[in-house]
């Protein structure tokens, strides 16, 4: 194929750069094996030296176990390489890669299809990738599949990626040439020499890494359309981002449109309406209305969370909503975090209503004064805080403005941090345990902007270092970043369709404590300033129940499940019997009801399903005349039981 930025360009290098000089270099293979290679090898040429199969199939170059390089770039001298390749279906690397190459196909098919389109970025993501364009039309959802179609011709008719590296002059006089604004403003913005990458007559300004050619992608979906800033900017221009997705076979494409399908069907969005916990209304956005069996879940909650801090030794306290405005100029939230709250006047005093509780709780502390006999001092509170979200991110319970944190805040010493934290994570994941969710945890550490010396980060990074290690838990290194006022740990959790939430944060700050002067008289009657442990478990209420629903696809544990047990009468006759065993389950503890409607038993039955009941009980005239109850569990068959057996294995499992 031939190469037409050649003609345009004065200097560059293009394709496999192969060096003629007799120097060479070796790199060490998976098997320990060193390979010897000439002097500026690629990952290709490695791979030609190792096998002409592996050449074909390979699709990235793995150096030392981290990061990964396109095939046509050179190697590191003594680097551990590990070639990718196309059997690699799931490798995080290998799937970006694709996914990348397919969003460069459909910029190419969407130029094609609506001339004058222009190009802004189009990275892979998670679970596919996008483009940003600026279409001379609106796009419509019909649009997708034309774009998807032409993607699919350009695979079939085969097209491979040339590389090349420029400097920043040609590139931005080939884009200029191009009228492709965005292009030409990331040329403005990039350091060094930059990276052309072409396949067919498209050439985008691109790092990389690609495909050699189109042959490993063997299935490619467009999946949505949404609207988007010119780097994120609302001042920008608006763009098109078309989202798509690729895999190295149908099967595994099928596979992930069944979990999206599987997601949908979990949205807790839909579950909060077919089981009639809450509902959202646009005349107080962000904010859910509970009903009265999402109700019996948050209480149920708040509970837990109330009997586990009496254990745990914190003291219950509720502090006000509203504050005089210098309240968050001294937190530093007027500064910070303004853009997020809600302000207003009264009595001409300007408030602010809080966006975070630890003000609040920091005034607790500094009511009288404090001994170090005192300490811990562990403050917890429902906090309900507002936090101002834009309105096109709202998305259900998981992205509110109205927000219930499971909130608490330690004052302690120095020395006494570390056990503190540890106690934090053992609450956490015991909270966590209860809903069966997969934990890890991430440490993140003192950003480059901080405030506070560097031997009290020392001394705070190894607390928390400390306890993790005590716990004898796993934790991923986010190396900068922790806030400006300390590091944290986060606490995150997998669910059941693999998607990872951030739910729990323990972090430590040195800075509020000394902005609210706070104190206590230690030992040697001097005042000292405390450590202030901020920690939210289970993050926000109305989040977890989200989190909670998608996590169980509305299966509740029955300890949770609003109605834990319904009786449903076969006839009238045996309703009055039917009642009663309904109020022996309520005097039992356990949230039971009764169906006495006049659907069919079946269509009765099949309501009890939806609602997802843990137990259902059918009464009928075996149930009158014998001393059995047949025990229907939810997701199991129906089975018969003693009478007493039923009753206590539904009372058992009703509790935590
Ligand atoms: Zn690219
Ligand atoms: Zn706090």
């Amino acid at each position: 194929m031939t190469f037409p930025i050649e003609k345009f360009l004065a200097r560059q290098t293009c394709g496999n750069a192969t060096s003629l000089m007799s120097r060479s270099m070796k790199v060490i293979l998976p098997d320990e094996t060193e390979l010897e290679l000439a002097d500026d090898a690629t990952g290709l040429d490695a791979a030609k030296a190792i096998g002409p199969r592996l050449a074909e199939q390979a699709v990235l170059v793995r150096l030392d176990g981290g990061e990964v390089r396109d095939l046509r770039e050179p190697l590191d001298d003594g680097a551990r390489i590990q070639i990718l390749t196309t059997r690699d279906t799931q490798d995080p690397d290998a799937l970006a890669v694709l996914r990348h190459s397919a969003a460069h196909l459909l910029a190419e098919a969407a130029q094609r299809l609506f001339t004058g389109t222009r190009v802004a970025i189009g990275p892979p993501i998670d679970d596919g990738f996008y483009y940003d364009f600026e279409f001379p039309e609106p796009l419509t959802e019909g649009d997708l599949g034309r774009l998807e179609a032409e993607i699919k011709r350009e695979i079939a008719e085969g097209r491979t990626w040339d590389r090349c590296e420029v400097e920043p002059d040609e590139a931005r006089r080939r884009f200029e040439a191009e009228g492709e604004p965005y292009k030409r403003e990331l040329v403005d913005t990039a350091e060094g020499r930059l990276t052309l990458y072409q396949q067919g007559d498209f050439v985008d300004l691109c790092r990389g890494p690609h495909l050699q050619n189109t042959t490993p992608i063997k299935a490619v979906k467009l999946t949505s359309l949404a609207g988007a800033y010119w780097r994120g900017d609302s001042d920008n221009a608006q763009l098109t981002r078309v989202y798509g997705t690729a895999f190295y076979s149908q099967k595994d494409l099928d596979e992930h449109l069944e979990r999206l399908e599987q997601a949908k069907l979990r949205d807790h969005r839909r579950l909060g309406r077919q089981l009639d916990l809450f509902h959202f209304s646009d005349v107080s956005p962000g904010s859910p209305f509970w009903h009265p069996k999402g109700m019996v879940v948050w209480n149920v909650l708040e509970d837990l969370r109330r009997s586990e801090n009496v254990r745990r030794g914190y003291d219950e306290v509720r502090t006000p909503l509203i504050y005089d405005v210098d309240v968050w100029k001294t937190s530093g939230h007027w500064d910070n975090y303004r853009d997020h709250m809600y302000f207003f006047d009264t009595e001409a005093r300007e408030y602010g209503l809080k966006p975070m509780n630890c003000p609040g709780h920091c005034f607790v502390f500094s009511d009288h004064l404090r001994s170090y006999r005192e300490l811990p001092l562990r403050l917890a509170e429902a906090g309900l805080v507002h936090r101002h979200e834009a309105s096109g991110v709202l998305h259900g319970l998981l992205r509110v403005r109205h927000i219930t944190q499971d909130d608490g805040h330690i004052f302690c010493t120095h020395a006494q941090t570390e056990g503190e934290v540890i106690e934090c994570l053992d609450y956490a994941y015991f909270l966590y345990g209860l809903f069966d969710f997969r934990v890890h945890a991430e440490l993140s550490t003192r950003p480059e902007k901080r405030i506070g010396e560097d031997a009290q980060w020392d001394q705070a990074e190894e607390a928390l270092r400390g306890a993790l290690d005590r716990q004898n838990l796993e934790y991923a290194l986010n190396e900068g970043d922790g806030a400006f006022y300390g590091p944290k740990i986060d606490l995150h959790v997998t669910d059941a369709l693999h998607r990872s939430w951030q739910l729990g944060t323990i972090q430590l700050d040195f800075q509020m404590p000394e902005r609210f002067g706070l104190s206590y008289v230690g030992p040697d009657n001097a005042e000292h300033t405390p450590v202030m442990i901020h920690r939210a478990l289970l993050g926000s209420l109305e989040r977890f129940v989200g989190i909670v629903l998608e996590h169980t696809g509305g299966d509740l544990p029955p300890w949770i499940a609003p109605v834990q047990a319904r009786v449903v009468p076969v006839a009238d006759d045996h309703r009055p019997a039917g009642e009663a065993l309904r109020a022996e389950l309520t005097e039992l503890g356990v949230r039971a009801d009764i169906d006495t409607g006049s659907d069919t038993l079946g269509k009765r039955i099949r309501a009890a399903e939806m609602e997802r009941i843990p137990f259902v009980l059918v009464y009928g005239d075996n149930e009158a005349e014998g001393n059995t109850l047949a025990v229907r569990e939810r997701g199991q068959g129906v089975d018969e039981y003693p009478r007493a057996v039923a009753l206590e294995t539904i009372r058992s499992a009703a509790k935590l």
